[in-house]
């Protein structure tokens, strides 16, 4: 039996401790806890054994299900292998042990490393000054659209307070733009899945801050014509902004900047490796191109020409501070030490990898699951629900296909997302995957093809191998039951 299986939380037994400490009798040595530094009170905590509270945590921790413990395709927020050298060098004692408020004469080595890391990225995206002070993607964007607004309220250009943003885009950016306080007006896409260049058209006109683009986009695929976009929203004195978040298929390869955008974020906590969800924090550093390198929030990094030292300063130009600090600095490490042990030619072969790896796994399960957009996808694609429509699998969801996942050992893909189809599963395999485990997930996924006719009762309870079944997702987001 699993520990699981009697989920035990009320450990506590009256009296039961996890320590003693008895008088210690040695020679002159205080036999006890001075009086000033005892509590009055006891705390209020559980009382248990130190094998009963060390065994609760390792039993939880066994119950976690994260990329070291197995594939997590999620689609839209590339879950690749963190490696872990990158975790010992970001627990360096030199950079861990440093505060913010330190002299900069005595934290050069990591204002150093703030400025190299920014001139990598801006090498690998094509922008001219980088910023590693957001803390997340979406805090990325915010920073993003408030450079963009101080950029056209900076020219006098005040009406410009409308944002065009496509019907595929991730939600953080909507959401980013209107809490930055702009209109945001949506733009279809095709049949194809890209943008609708004739819908984008009528909608360029004075009061347009800019277009915020993901590309290849939500549904993997290439915006080809981004030639187009980019020319028709600087003629209309539009900004472009680039959501860089999953930059796996183009590392290397393509540069945002040479396609003309303005602004745009990175997901280090994505494409360059560094844990996050339960794993830890991340980093959305912000690149702009040349005629906007003034507008950067505070602080920034300076290195004076003459001696070569670095320091730190506010930028009068830019929209203040985003963050209290220089961003999450040991995630900052962490993707400083995964660029310099790819190297710059190792790089290159992220996204082919990262791109292969998709095909291969959209093409192996096309024949099963409905494929609505067929052309090459780059790092990711989206199923839109089984092919099979028969009546023998009527009202099997992809819910269910991604519950069945889970007693597959498998972490499910995305699913719901993008909106632009109902029975959205969206696949990215990353190209840290060996080919065994791409085979074994599209044996899984074939398989639960053939349970969908054969026992659909089995995915429709699914799943069944997990410390917890199927919970209902309403009543456990509008009555959460957070103690047992
Ligand atoms: C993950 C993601 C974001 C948001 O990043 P967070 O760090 O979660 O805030 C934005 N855009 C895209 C396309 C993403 O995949």
């Amino acid at each position: 039996m699993k520990y699981y299986d009697k989920l035990i939380f009320e450990l506590s037994r009256e009296g039961r401790t996890g320590f003693s400490l008895p008088e210690n009798g040695w020679k002159d040595s205080p036999d006890d806890i001075p009086g000033n530094l005892r509590r009055c009170r006891l705390p209020d905590l559980p009382q248990v054994s130190e094998p009963d509270a060390v065994r609760h945590y390792i039993n939880l921790s066994d119950m976690n299900f994260g990329v070291d413990t197995g594939f997590y395709p999620l689609g839209s927020c590339t879950m690749k292998y963190n490696p872990k050298i990158n975790e010992e060098i970001s627990a360096h004692p030199g950079f861990s042990g440093l505060h913010p408020l330190q002299p900069a004469e005595t934290v050069q080595g990591a204002l150093k490393l703030y400025a190299e890391l920014s001139s990598w990225l801006c090498s690998l995206t094509g922008m001219s000054a980088f910023t590693l002070n957001p803390f997340a993607g979406a805090h990325g964007e915010l920073t993003g659209l408030m450079i963009m607004r101080q950029y056209h309220i900076s020219r006098g250009d005040t009406k410009r307070t409308r944002i065009i943003v496509p019907d595929s885009a991730h939600g953080t950016n909507p959401a980013s733009a209107a809490v930055c306080g702009l209109e945001v007006v949506q733009v279809k896409s095709t049949p194809a899945g890209t943008i609708d260049v004739g819908d984008l058209m009528p909608l360029l006109d004075d009061t347009v801050a800019g277009i915020m683009m993901t590309n290849p986009n939500t549904l993997g695929l290439f915006e080809t014509e981004i030639r187009e976009i980019e020319a028709s929203v600087h003629a209309a004195g539009g900004l472009l902004y680039y959501d860089g978040a999953n930059m796996n298929a183009l590392l290397g390869k393509v540069r945002p900047g040479d396609m003309g955008f303005d602004i745009m974020h990175l997901n280090l906590h994505k494409t360059f490796s560094t844990p996050h969800g339960g794993g830890g924090p991340g980093a959305g550093p912000v690149g702009v191109s040349s005629r906007l390198a003034g507008l950067l929030p505070s602080p920034v990094v300076i290195r004076d020409g003459k001696t070569g030292k670095f320091s730190m300063a506010g930028n009068p130009g830019g929209p203040g501070r985003i963050s209290g600090f220089a961003g999450n600095f040991g995630v900052l490490m962490k993707a400083c030490a995964y660029i310099m042990a790819l190297g710059k030619r190792n790089v290159t072969k992220v996204g082919p990898y990262a791109v292969l790896a998709a095909n291969y796994i959209k093409e192996s399960l096309k024949d099963r699951y409905r494929l609505p957009v067929p052309s090459l996808c780059k790092h990711e694609f989206v199923f839109d629900g089984l092919k099979d429509v028969s009546p023998a699998v009527d009202g099997i969801s992809t819910l269910d296909v991604a519950k069945r996942l889970l007693d597959y050992g498998f972490h499910a893909p995305t699913i719901y997302f993008p909106l632009l189809f109902h029975q959205s599963i969206m696949i990215e395999p990353t190209e840290t995957e060996s080919k065994e485990t791409l085979d074994a997930f599209i044996e899984a996924m074939r398989k639960i093809a053939d349970e969908a006719v054969s026992e659909p009762e089995l995915l429709k309870t699914a799943p069944h191998c997990t410390p917890v079944g199927r919970p209902d997702e309403t009543l456990a987001a509008t009555h959460p039951v957070l103690k047992f």
